[in-house]
């Protein structure tokens, strides 16, 4: 683990590699059964409000009927914000293309009828932030994920560098730079004992 600007990294962040393949995984982080719903900020609650009017063509009726009687919004143990799920598994903002599950609120971002991609623990993840007084980015892929290390490494992409987008949208670019910094730096020191 190392610092940057006071937070802490998983080393795999600057090591190891990663990309996604959803042809293999079938989008299963969208999907799994239990463990609650995808993390979501209070700030994120009016940006999704937005988007709720576009996503709802693509929701199957489970969805469209939990949306209309429960909401999309659930507490967690410790009081904060969650995405409701459907029968403790996908989560309620989910459709399928060719069996494939997908965000509807990406879909929509990407149509250009919205300005919010996606609730930031969708966007970061495997990248999770874990509090220790202070923030603590960890990996911590699924078992479903396995593909995308093999396609990380084939592609030679880090994990880094594939979740740039949402590490700048949590900590700015010159975190990111930063971040670059040290694993460049990390890579010498590297060759250099080699
Ligand atoms: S994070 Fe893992 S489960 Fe989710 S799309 Fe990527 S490889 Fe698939």
């Amino acid at each position: 683990m190392f610092l940057i600007q006071n937070i802490l990294i998983d080393e795999r962040i600057v090591s190891g590699n990663f990309v996604c393949e959803t042809n293999k995984c079938k989008g299963a982080c969208c999907t799994l059964r239990g463990g609650g719903g995808a993390p979501l900020l209070e700030s994120e609650v009016p940006l999704i409000d937005k988007s709720l009017p576009f996503v709802l063509p693509y929701l199957n009726k489970q969805s469209q009927t939990i949306l209309e009687h429960e909401g999309y919004t659930l507490k967690g143990d410790d009081n904060s914000l969650e995405i409701n799920c459907i029968d403790n598994k996908d989560c309620v903002f989910v459709f399928y293309e060719n069996e494939i599950a997908k965000c509807s609120l990406e879909k929509v971002y990407n149509e250009g009828k919205s300005h919010f991609k996606k609730p930031l623990s969708c966007h970061l993840f495997p990248i999770r932030v874990r509090n220790f007084g202070g923030d603590f980015l960890s990996f911590e892929p699924f078992d479903e994920c396995k593909p995308a290390s093999e396609y990380g490494n084939a592609l030679n992409v880090t994990i880094r560098d594939f979740l740039k987008e949402p590490l700048i949208r949590l900590y700015g670019n010159d975190w990111y730079e930063k971040l670059q910094e040290y694993a460049q730096q990390a890579a010498t020191s590297e060759g250099e004992v080699l």
